[in-house]
């Protein structure tokens, strides 16, 4: 193979959808060097998801592009039940809010796909400095592990032929050609066949370049039809069902009232519609397909699917309201079907994400949330491992952390879907119909799933708590350190440290002011996505001698150069690299000084800026936005405090008193690469 170009490169993504970008932005925030290849020459810019959850809105945020995506998107709060009355027309039967209230400090909006891929596009380019760049018409060939290398952490161990395509092959066909409006059907799963093959013969027949890449990591997130999944061997596991719906992203011109909500829409005897009100004035219509079956096969006819068929559909549902439109902007159709696969990793070298692993019906809008959740929840682990700061045995926390998410989501799917496929109960004794009160219950139900809040990591290296480890695809147990594994006395008496923050899901939000200059922030603001761990310092009342002398004790052992925060910090470079320290103090702001209350560790010094005036926060009443209570909602003692380790992710990994400090040095030591030697920070020891 001489004249074939060979390069090596940390990681490897292959597929430019929400999970693959998401990925990517995690090594250009984590500063990791990596290549993004799709087959395709575009983004998507029309059609596809469009359901953004607040914990996707959480995440954007602590990337740096929640404002872009608040401010651009439609704002959905309520949705409206639709049922058939005693007379068989369809009435408004309920209305309830679209997010459960106090969730979040976001609500669920709504934006296409394609404006979601340009902010991370944008996104990855500025923190990348331009060096991550999306390669598109590019696609995998052949994918190869050199097993005897996997636990070399300076290997690189994964050896892919990638093959550039020319410009018309990688463009997708549309269905039907002569038509102005985007279809999606190239990406539908009503269309079985893989064209990879195809094109990567043609590609071979006339001498297109090929070049080949050895990756120490390869993430697969290349979708449904994942080939990255088929070179690993993995099949889906799960069905289909005969439900086919149609979606029309359109202008609607309707006397129908709730054309601008959120609606849930069962007819008596045609089907269901659910109604999206979207970003200028279009409104995205996910419709039942009842005129269209599955053959003997088990699928159905694409060719007999165009939006006349699926409209006509729509109107039936929709009647007596008249439904018309002009303009449509992008139409697609589905078969139902809920599938994941077995493992979503092989020797902890190459992942798979999003819809490569699990697929299911768009209508609860979870796909694409999910998804991007998988690589946010992967993206940092790998990053931190390829660049030396952490562990290899993290890694395994990947796969039993998101496969259960996938479960729940295949079984919360599978529920929801059939509750809504399904025609209306008549009355009680209609057995065979859906009762509407169980669908309301199960759209209730499913909105603290939906809002992608309810997510709760079991014990491994990374969460402490007590509970069987979880099983990994094969039966064996995710790794967990000693540090890591607790009785269930020992688990609830750390909880009780701090009821609000549950160990293993997300760090909620609450204000606090900024003690030096009175600003409040929600405190997951400062919670970004840079790779860093974060141990929050509750400091409780610094101002009560006995408190005070707890905290100085707790920040001497922080600042002991032999102790894991200065182990974990490369040579040269600042203390708080790799673990930040944020402190929420209890004390009244204006009885408190920074630098007389609080040791230096909490707000380190540098020669060249100073003091770091962004670390310790109050709990206390602002001038123009009231009281975040944070103490009282976290459930945090205001006079003792405690001390919580937050993932780069946000989520919560141990809580501890601050005498517990070498529970805290052993969770470092199970995941971070420690330096024997002291890290030396002349920053702060230029002052001492
Ligand atoms: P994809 O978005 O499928 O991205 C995969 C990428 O990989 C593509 O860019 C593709 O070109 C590329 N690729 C594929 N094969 C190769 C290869 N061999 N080599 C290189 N590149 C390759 N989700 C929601 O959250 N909310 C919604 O409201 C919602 N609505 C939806 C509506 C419809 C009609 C559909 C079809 C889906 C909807 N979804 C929704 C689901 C959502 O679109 C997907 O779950 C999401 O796009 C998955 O992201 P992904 O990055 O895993 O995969």
């Amino acid at each position: 193979n001489g004249h074939i170009p060979e390069s090596n490169i940390d990681v490897l993504i292959i597929g430019a959808g929400p999970s693959g970008l998401m990925a990517a932005a995690w090594m250009a925030h984590c500063g990791v060097k990596a290549r993004v290849v799709d087959k395709r020459n575009t983004k998507v810019f029309c059609g596809q998801a469009d359901g953004l959850q607040c914990r996707s809105l959480e995440i954007f945020d602590s990337l740096g592009f929640g404002d872009r995506a608040w401010k651009e998107a439609n704002h959905m709060l309520e949705i409206c039940m639709w049922n058939p009355g005693s007379d068989g027309v369809i009435c408004r039967s309920d209305r309830i809010p679209d997010t459960i209230v106090g969730l979040s400090r976001f609500q669920q909006i709504v934006l296409q796909q394609g404006r979601i891929e340009r902010f991370f596009l944008d996104n990855i380019k500025k923190y990348s400095k331009d060096t991550i760049k999306v390669e598109r018409g590019v696609l995998p060939e052949s994918l190869e592990i050199d097993v005897s290398k996997v636990e070399d952490d300076s290997a690189y161990p994964v050896t892919v032929k990638l093959r550039q395509l020319s410009e018309e092959e990688a463009t997708p066909k549309q269905q039907i050609t002569a038509s102005k409006v985007n279809d999606g059907i190239f990406r539908s799963n009503l269309i079985v066949e893989d064209d990879e093959d195809d094109l990567i013969k043609k590609s071979q027949s006339r001498g297109g370049s090929s070049e080949i890449v050895h990756a120490k990591y390869v993430i697969g997130c290349d979708g449904a039809r994942s080939w990255t999944r088929r070179a690993l061997g993995f099949d889906l596991d799960g069905e289909a069902t005969d439900f086919i719906w149609g979606v029309m992203d359109i202008i609607p011109i309707t006397d129908f009232p709730d054309i601008r909500m959120r609606c849930a829409i069962h007819s008596a005897e045609n089907g269901s519609l659910m109604v999206i009100p979207r970003e200028n004035k279009l409104v995205r219509l996910y419709i039942q397909l009842k005129e269209v079956t599955p053959d003997a096969s088990g699928r159905a006819d694409r060719t007999k699917i165009a939006p006349e068929l699926i409209f006509r559909s729509a109107q039936k549902i929709i009647a007596p309201y008249n439904l018309d439109y002009q303009y449509c902007d992008w139409w697609t159709a589905y078969q139902i079907g809920q599938r994941v696969a077995p493992k979503f990793e092989a020797h902890e070298r190459v992942f798979l994400a999003g819809d490569a692993v699990h697929t299911h019906s768009p209508k609860a809008g979870q796909g694409m949330n999910v998804s991007m959740q998988d690589c946010f929840n992967l993206g940092w682990k790998v990053g931190l491992v390829a660049k030396g700061v952490a562990k290899r045995s993290i890694l395994s926390s990947y796969q039993s952390e998101r496969r259960r998410v996938a479960q729940d989501l295949i079984d919360f799917d599978h529920r929801f879907s059939r509750l809504f496929s399904g025609r209306p109960a008549k009355d009680v004794m209609d057995a065979e119909g859906v009762s509407m009160e169980e669908f309301k219950d199960a759209f209730e139900k499913g909105n603290m799933f939906a809002s992608g809040l309810s997510v709760n990591y079991g014990p491994s290296t990374l969460i402490v708590k007590s509970g069987d480890a979880a099983e990994q695809g094969d039966g064996s147990k995710v790794a967990q350190s000693k540090a890591t594994q607790i009785t269930a006395d020992a688990f609830a008496k750390r909880q009780g440290l701090a009821t609000g923050i549950p160990i293993g899901m997300r760090f909620n939000s609450f204000k606090v002011l900024n003690q030096s200059d009175a600003r409040p922030w929600h405190f997951q603001e400062r919670l970004k996505a840079d790779g860093r761990f974060r141990i929050i310092l509750f400091a409780g009342n610094v101002l009560d001698a006995a408190q005070k002398a707890r905290v100085d004790k707790f920040c001497e052992a922080l600042d002991a150069p032999t102790n894991f925060l200065r182990a974990a910090t490369p040579g040269g470079a600042p203390i708080d690299s790799v673990i930040e320290v944020l402190t929420i103090h209890s004390s009244k702001r204006t009885d408190t000084e920074l630098l007389r209350d609080f040791p230096e560790i909490l707000h380190p010094f540098s020669e060249q800026h100073g003091w770091d005036y962004n670390k310790v926060f109050v709990d206390d009443v602002s001038y123009h936005e009231g009281f975040g209570d944070a103490y009282v909602n976290y459930g945090v003692d205001k006079e003792r405090g405690c001390v919580v380790i937050a993932r780069p992710d946000q989520y919560v990994g141990w809580i501890g008193e601050l005498e517990d400090f070498e529970e805290m040095q052993q969770y470092f030591e199970g995941c971070l690469v420690l330096r024997g030697t002291q890290a030396t920070n002349g920053q702060t020891l230029a002052v001492r």
